[in-house]
């Protein structure tokens, strides 16, 4: 097994992740099969009890694991699946230590950071790398050289450079280099970072450089000289036009083959899927405006993997896809406020918890009902959809989820199964499950399949005693899982569609997910010169 372990220097928000999934991406179409983990010094357990507000999306796994957005850029750039054993976190870790000690598994020793905490940090890496039956895995190290949190990972990482052979663990620290007013290339914050990892003991065998230009051949060789590196193994990862692009980057920069060289691997093959795909998203003409109506619209890491599907969709119809995010309470203020989502080409309803915004989501649902409108309403986005048909077309005005009110017309509701069983985190439907899907229905000519898989992450439900009246009015539950609405839409509407679960995890740049490829194209269609 190979590890590519990444650190990050100078400052946190390099774009670390984006870097290091780009890495195993250039590695895979050399010909290898390349795995990623993300460890998370942070002491919680994993993101799930994160606030979106704060950490950006929770990206859930197909295990039901809730992590870090980073795993979703893995999962994009390389095309797999990971699961909950991918994201390495202090608080798994402590936990997983503490559980020892209290079932004697430490035969009465000091339990200390070293070796017990180092231990079960390279066991994990170990495990989880075999396991997954790729021949690199790429480690990256969440934070900066030099945070409290981090120090035992980088001495574990440390302990498994020392255990393992020399070509099989190499490193890559991702820095900064800065410019001065005058456009000055600067070195000081790579040379002081790098220096903060040698005191660890740690030795960078490629520095990747974040600049806004590319980094010069002077520069580069005055990091090579201070660092201890050759010229070739600094890379400039200056700014790019769009994330996708930073694969070809790197390679242009010639990291593939250095680090081939630095594995002992040489290269099998050139794979240009990639390549295509990136033709694809620059040649595209057109463009489509969609609004996304939600709730944490200020961080727009909030909703990554939407807006990254929406881009997957729109490199495959061939359009921009310009996204606007819109506070969903701004529509709660004044009635005919969603007037302002006439300039739109469609509206997207994301998921979400909590009360607060739901009555502007369903304003704007109903302007998109009415209006004929495209619609994606994703897991919060299908309740609230079939909240506002329930109070404006079956005339249920006190309509609700009993997530969000107590009402006489709980239209979402727990299962009777469920009752009595909420508890914060344990109770939430997470990961994958089935969905059968009504033949003739858009859902499954979106899919052309009868039955899919998909990610859930809920807790509440279409309430089944209202379902044959919602269907005999119009909207029509057409992906199924025994008692569990998966899907509506409403047939003869231009695009109605709305699923309790999440597409936009599966979502990948060559292979959009159905739902958002249905809803670009609806989009799109009306946009196109006739
Ligand atoms: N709050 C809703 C529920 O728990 C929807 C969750 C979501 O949109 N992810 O069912």
């Amino acid at each position: 097994m190979k590890y590519v372990i990444v650190t990050g220097g100078v400052m946190s928000g390099l774009g670390k992740g984006i870097t290091a999934a780009s890495m195993g991406r250039i590695l895979k179409n050399k010909g290898y099969d390349v795995t990623a983990i993300k460890i998370d010094p942070y002491i919680n357990i994993d993101a799930g009890t994160m606030s979106p507000f704060q950490h950006g999306e929770v990206f859930v796994l197909k295990d039901g694991g809730e992590a870090d957005l980073d795993l979703g850029n893995y999962e994009r750039f390389l095309d797999i699946e990971l699961t909950r054993e991918h994201n390495i976190t202090t608080g798994k870790v402590y936990q997983a230590v503490i559980n020892k000690e209290r079932r004697g598994d430490y035969l009465g020793k000091t339990v200390q950071i070293i070796p017990h905490v180092t231990n079960e940090i390279k066991e994990r890496l170990r495990n989880v790398a075999r396991n997954s039956g790729a021949e690199i895995c790429l480690v990256e190290v969440g934070g900066t050289v030099g945070d409290i949190e981090s120090m035992p990972f980088l001495e574990a990482v440390r302990q498994l450079h020392n255990e393992e052979d020399t070509e099989d663990v190499v490193f890559i620290h991702v820095t900064l280099v800065p410019m001065d007013p005058q456009g000055e290339q600067k070195t000081k914050p790579t040379q002081h970072s790098v220096k903060e990892l040698r005191q660890l003991g740690l030795h960078p065998d490629m520095i990747v450089t974040r600049c806004k230009k590319p980094v010069l051949p002077g520069t580069k060789e005055k990091i090579a000289l201070f660092c201890d590196v050759p010229a070739k193994a600094v890379i400039s990862a200056h700014d790019a036009e769009d994330i996708y692009m930073v694969p070809q980057r790197l390679e242009n920069e010639g990291a593939a083959d250095y680090l081939l060289s630095k594995l002992g691997l040489k290269s099998r093959d050139d794979i240009k899927e990639w390549d295509r795909m990136v033709e694809k998203m620059r040649s595209s003409s057109g463009s489509v405006d969609v609004a996304v109506v939600g709730k944490y619209t200020d961080l727009e890491d909030s909703y990554l993997s939407i807006r990254e599907s929406l881009k997957h969709a729109g490199i495959e119809v061939g359009c921009t896809v310009n996204t606007h995010w819109l506070d969903a309470e701004d529509f709660e203020k004044e009635p005919g406020s969603t007037d302002k989502l006439l300039k739109y080409d469609g509206i997207l309803v994301p998921g979400g918890f909590g009360v607060r915004g739901t009555e502007g989501k369903i304003s704007a649902i109903r302007y998109a009902r009415e209006n004929n409108k495209p619609y994606l309403g994703l897991c919060l986005g299908m309740q609230t959809a079939v909240i506002e048909f329930a109070r404006n077309v079956l005339g249920y005005d006190d309509a609700n989820s009993s997530e969000l009110a107590s009402t006489g017309h709980p239209v979402i509701d727990l299962l009777p199964e469920q009752e009595g069983v909420v508890d914060m985190g344990a109770t939430m439907r997470l990961g994958d499950s089935f969905a059968e899907l009504t033949p003739g229905s858009l859902a499954s000519k979106l899919y052309g399949s009868d039955v899919i898989i998909e990610r859930h992450r809920h807790r509440y439900e279409v309430n089944p005693k209202y379902i044959d009246e919602m269907e005999g009015a119009g909207l029509k539950f057409t992906g199924r899982n025994k008692n569990r609405m998966e899907i509506a839409e409403i047939p003869g509407h231009r695009f109605f569609f709305a699923s309790q679960f999440h597409p936009e995890f599966k979502s990948r740049p060559n292979r959009p997910s159905p739902p958002f490829l249905g809803f670009v194209r609806a989009m799109f269609e009306k946009n196109k010169p006739e």
